[in-house]
């Protein structure tokens, strides 16, 4: 993700006004007043969590204490609370006064081995082991700010629950970074443990993901495609290992890897057409020992992100040819394990349509933005691809602030995205609820 560089945008009425309200219906075509009175309650509270989770974060599948907090929040609502689903996840569900559908929201609580260079005062100091290495512990992809949102919107739904037509589960996930090597985890797990299926089974599922590219107040999406399918190859090409002197002994694995590397991009620029998305990126390259040694193999891994379902075969199969040719020319062989991960994340184009005026009159017609997909991977496709899915970007760049990347020690979302992520993720799910179609 790309550092952003945000410019002043005036705040002052989105945490309390742009949503005007004047009906004690739920009808989505109207505003609701109990909505917004419910959100300036909460966001204190809700903001205290944020800062606890942040402050103390976990890695993928390791996340207890949020876990407890989370489920803890959910029981004092009088949700039906569901902990240990793949592993630390939790799933609460809250059954409105009035029939209706069932909607799912997910929300991601994990952290990362980041070591975290803000300057809030509930900045994470937390150290922890990954992989072997003592590393730091951050929340820099805004997961604390995701599942404190989804805190909060369970809140306000449930203070309005006799009104409520139909019935909220929240999916609190663990391992959306991915679970650590050799151990299940996320959303598959969730999925293959059931979440989607038991009883109460969602006919949609919204989630909602921190965007330091969008400002305070502002929303993004997209309707279709909005990120990429992740996939991870791992490469060793064979040669024969010679004095670095005597090149014509060896079956020099390094040049192959070399030509292997330069070839590999012609995929992208040569076997698909020029407007199809896609990434073939290599980003480690390891062999050898010694300046005058050529090594025995070579070792290259890196990711791959496509879109569609029949380009991600099509780059594997280009991969194993191309590796298959530049290696068998020069006399040498491959092996290629290709991890393929989460499917690309699609809107579903008739749920986005259907729920843009519950984002609209959160945060007003003009911070709705459509914005252009993106090469980063999300495994809410997981749920996306079961039940239709809807996927937006909240901004968390406060006015004159600055913040690093996703996954940079810099990140900074501001407190101030909370009530603003509370309104749009309860709006959504109110549009849908009482919305057309029902
Ligand atoms: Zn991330
Ligand atoms: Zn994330």
């Amino acid at each position: 993700m790309r550092t952003s560089h945000v410019s002043a945008l005036a705040l002052g009425s989105l945490v309390l006004g742009s949503f005007i309200v004047g009906s004690p219906s739920l009808h989505a075509s109207e505003p609701d007043p109990a909505l917004e009175r419910a959100i300036v309650r909460v966001t204190p509270q809700i903001v205290g969590i944020r800062h606890q989770i942040h402050q103390n974060p976990e890695l993928g599948n390791r996340e207890v204490e949020t876990a407890r907090l989370v489920a803890e929040h959910l029981r004092l609502l009088g949700l039906e609370v569901e902990t240990g689903v793949a592993l630390t996840g939790v799933v609460g569900v809250l059954r409105g006064g009035k029939p209706g559908p069932v909607v799912a929201v997910r929300a991601d609580m994990d952290a990362l081995p980041v070591t975290e260079q803000t300057d809030l005062p509930f900045k994470s100091t937390r150290r922890t082991d990954y992989l072997g290495q003592e590393v730091g512990v951050a929340h820099a992809c805004g997961h604390d700010i995701h599942t404190s949102v989804a805190l909060g919107v369970a809140s306000v739904l449930a203070s309005m629950r006799d009104k409520l037509p139909g019935t909220v589960k929240f999916l609190f996930q663990p391992a959306e970074e991915g679970p650590p090597p050799g151990e299940k985890g996320g959303a598959k797990l969730m999925f293959e443990e059931g979440v989607l299926d038991t009883d109460p089974k969602p006919e949609a599922i919204f989630g909602l993901h921190s965007f330091p590219d969008l400002e305070v107040g502002q929303l993004g999406y997209q309707e279709g495609p909005a990120m990429a399918a992740v996939d991870h190859f791992l490469i060793e090409i064979h040669g024969k290992q010679s004095h670095g002197a005597y090149p014509h002994l060896s079956v020099d694995p390094v040049v192959i890897a070399a030509q292997a590397v330069m070839a590999l991009q012609t995929i992208r620029s040569r076997n698909l057409p020029a407007l199809e998305p896609s990434v073939v990126t290599v980003g480690i390259v390891r062999g050898g020992e010694r300046f005058n040694i050529i090594p025995g193999s070579v070792h290259l891994e890196g990711t791959v992100r496509t879109f569609r379902p029949e380009i991600r075969e099509q780059v594997e199969r280009r991969m194993r040819e191309i590796l298959d040719g530049v290696t068998r020319a020069a006399g040498g062989s491959f092996t290629m394990e290709y991890r393929s991960n989460a499917p690309a994340t699609i809107n579903d184009p008739e749920l986005a349509r259907r729920v843009r005026p519950g984002m609209e009159r959160a945060v007003g017609a003009d911070k709705v933005i459509e914005v252009e997909p993106t090469m980063a991977g999300e495994d809410f496709a997981y749920f996306a691809e079961r039940i239709p899915g809807f996927y937006f970007r909240l901004g968390v760049v406060a006015a004159g602030a600055e913040s690093g990347g996703l996954h940079t020690p810099t990140f900074r979302a501001s407190d101030d995205a909370i009530p603003v992520g509370i309104r749009a993720m309860a709006s959504v799910v109110l549009e849908y609820l009482g919305g057309e179609g029902r």
